[in-house]
């Protein structure tokens, strides 16, 4: 690709935003160059507004480009959006209106009916809402594309290899999720020290309504959900980076734990096929030590693309059940926007 496509990051500033910064940089396809925030960093240098809480330092790239307001004009083409939730579905629309191809991490837009919630190794077929969304709102360029919840991702994708081969009726799924993923500086210290909180507020409606829509059926103008019935419980854990989930399944078809683990680990999908940039080489590994996967073991794996199981074994009441970790920035959502907007460029969206 000769031309890179001109990108805007939208919550520049926070948890997520910062990691679209750390993550664009040398990307073959696109390049940062508006970064927008609030009233308070806006018109400032981002060198200067930014509380840079990524291990890189912050791009050379970046340090010099004045903050935009949400009032401003944007220019670029490709918008990555993390905004907070409440205020990202007005913004967002009004930029695909405008001709604009937005990649939302906030969960104004995911559950909308033509908003496609996209994981590509899961769901690439989904892109397709994109025409309806666009007939519906008179738009001819512009379009949104949601990525799930954070917890709702590293799910799926460890849900996916079993979904396709065994089918599922029954998922009941616990949580423990860090503290990164409430933002930045998050659940106060003394809230989480020697703690954990079970309570994120909308998270388990959220994993159960996203993961029917992800795994169900685009017809001609909507996606018919999938059959399945979830439980979730969600803590909040005094991790930093990387959430876990303990999963039980009842499967439709009987499968031993060996081809379950079989499933895991010979999972690949359409992103690995056209070998997009993002697209891990493995999205689900598998650890077979008995203490994995960890938070601080695991999270970067597959450069924090991928999500990791473990601990596969038989369960006593459904049929089998596991654990699975993975980065709740990267994967869980920066990567995740960056992987959908390849996937959109080689379908020919975005040109
Ligand atoms: P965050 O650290 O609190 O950052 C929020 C960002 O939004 C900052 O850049 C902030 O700018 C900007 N902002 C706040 N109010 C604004 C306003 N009125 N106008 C314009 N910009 C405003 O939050 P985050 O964790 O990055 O989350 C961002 C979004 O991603 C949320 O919708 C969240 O649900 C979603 N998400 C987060 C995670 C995660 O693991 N953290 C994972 C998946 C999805 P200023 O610095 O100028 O205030």
């Amino acid at each position: 690709m000769a031309d890179k496509f001109n990108v805007a990051v939208l919550g520049a500033t926070g948890s997520v935003g910062q990691r679209f910064i750390q993550l664009l940089q040398g990307h073959p396809w696109f390049e940062v160059n508006e970064l927008v925030a609030s009233d308070r960093s806006s018109g400032q240098r981002y060198a200067d507004v930014c509380d840079w809480r990524v291990s890189d330092a912050m791009p050379e790239s970046a340090r010099e480009i004045r903050v935009k307001g949400l009032h401003d004009s944007i220019e670029s083409q490709v918008v990555f959006s993390s905004l907070p939730g409440g205020l990202a579905s007005e913004v967002e629309s009004r930029l695909a209106s405008e001709g604009k191809q937005v990649f939302t991490n906030a969960s104004d837009n995911r559950m909308v009916p033509d908003v496609p919630l996209v994981i590509p190794e899961v769901n690439p077929e989904h892109v397709g809402l994109i025409d309806v969304q666009r007939k519906n709102r008179g738009w001819d360029r512009g379009l949104i594309v949601a990525n799930p919840n954070c917890s709702t991702i590293h799910l799926v994708l460890a849900l996916q290899p079993i979904w396709e081969q065994f089918g599922i009726e029954l998922a009941m799924v616990t949580t423990l999720q860090a503290v990164s993923g409430s933002g930045y500086p998050g659940v106060p210290s003394l809230d989480m020290i020697d703690n954990l909180v079970p309570y994120i507020g909308g998270e388990e409606e959220k994993i159960e309504s996203e993961t029917t829509k992800i795994l169900g059926t685009l017809t001609e103008d909507h996606i018919a959900s999938a059959a399945i019935t979830l439980s979730t419980q969600c803590t909040r854990v005094p991790v930093r980076d990387g959430h876990t989930e303990s999963v039980s399944l009842k499967l439709r078809k009987s499968a031993s734990v060996d081809e379950v683990i079989e499933a895991f680990s010979s999972f690949r999908a359409l992103p690995q096929e056209l070998g997009l940039p993002f697209a891990p080489e493995k999205p689900v590994v598998v650890r077979d030590q008995p203490d994995r996967p960890q938070p601080v073991l695991d999270r970067d794996a597959q450069n924090g693309m991928a999500s990791v199981v473990g601990r596969v074994r038989e369960c006593s009441i459904f049929d089998v059940k596991f654990m699975v970790l993975g980065h709740n920035t990267i994967r869980g959502a920066a990567g995740a926007s960056i992987l959908n907007a390849e996937l959109l460029v080689k379908k020919g969206y975005i040109s």
